[in-house]
């Protein structure tokens, strides 16, 4: 049965828990990107704002498309760049309500584009904010979980968060779990390579799974070296319906709410 079929037949409504709408060069092509996420069925989309103008545009985006919520922090890469300069930008939006959750904030330490110590106390300013706005925290992290979960410790023992576009191994994901955290899987759990990381969509518990495009980038298995965007999201919850064994609409339905519970909506 193909996918059209059986997204046409049950009425499935998909939630995009991060995506980078307002970004260049995505911005230019707006109009098509959510016509197109419309007819596939995607309701909602959580827009990551990383700067100034994403911000700003992600601000003027949501007051005429309700269906869109804003999320914002300097990523962990750019905090040595910028991280001083647009932290008040994300701090006056958060305190006025203009966000549903902080990030994405984070540790890179594969890429290491800004100096770790850096990166641990902008981590831990956006876990405070984050704590004193009563917001989740949306967090990038590579090659770090011993740092995070020890900043996490400190800065935000009992705030929700979610490791977004997971690749790490059960036992990074199981101590997320243990926090009661959530976890996101993006295209690249659909890449044929991806076995061991569809062991770990298989562990995790369905009611702490989110999905997510990370628009633009990390197009699916069938939509490799295109520029990704939200009405490619059926292709990751239907690799979460096979590994698992149970139906795509179930997927969608319940990824759908636990984004709706996570991020307050
Ligand atoms: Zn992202």
């Amino acid at each position: 049965m193909s996918r059209n079929r059986i997204i046409g037949k049950l009425e499935i409504m998909f939630t995009d828990s991060h995506a980078h709408l307002t970004c260049d060069p995505v911005f230019d092509e707006l109009e098509g990107i959510l016509k197109r996420a419309k007819e596939k069925k995607v309701d909602r989309i959580f827009n990551i704002c990383t700067d100034k103008i994403s911000l700003e545009r992600g601000l003027e985006l949501t007051k005429k498309e309700k269906w869109i919520h804003n999320i914002g922090a300097t990523t962990p890469h750019d905090v040595e760049k910028e991280g001083g300069l647009y932290f008040p930008l994300f701090e006056m939006a958060a305190k006025q309500g203009q966000l549903v959750a902080i990030g994405e904030t984070g540790l890179d330490y594969h890429y290491e584009h800004s100096p770790k110590e850096l990166q641990k106390t902008f981590l831990s300013r956006y876990f405070s904010l984050a704590e004193e706005c009563l917001l989740p925290v949306v967090i990038h992290c590579r090659d770090a979980f011993d740092d995070l979960y020890m900043i996490a410790e400190e800065s935000f023992p009992k705030g929700q968060a979610v490791l977004h576009c997971f690749t790490g191994t059960m036992k990074e994901a199981e101590v997320a779990l243990e926090r009661d955290w959530m976890i996101s899987f993006s295209g690249i759990i659909t890449f044929k390579r991806s076995e061991i990381l569809r062991e770990v969509v298989k562990e995790t518990p369905l009611n702490h799974i989110l999905i997510e495009t990370d628009t633009p980038y990390l197009a699916p298995q069938s939509m490799r070296g295109k520029t990704n965007e939200p009405s490619f999201i059926d292709e990751t919850a239907q690799t979460i319906a096979n590994v698992k064994g149970i139906p795509l609409d179930e997927v969608a339905e319940i990824t759908s709410k636990n984004a709706q519970r996570f991020f307050n909506l």
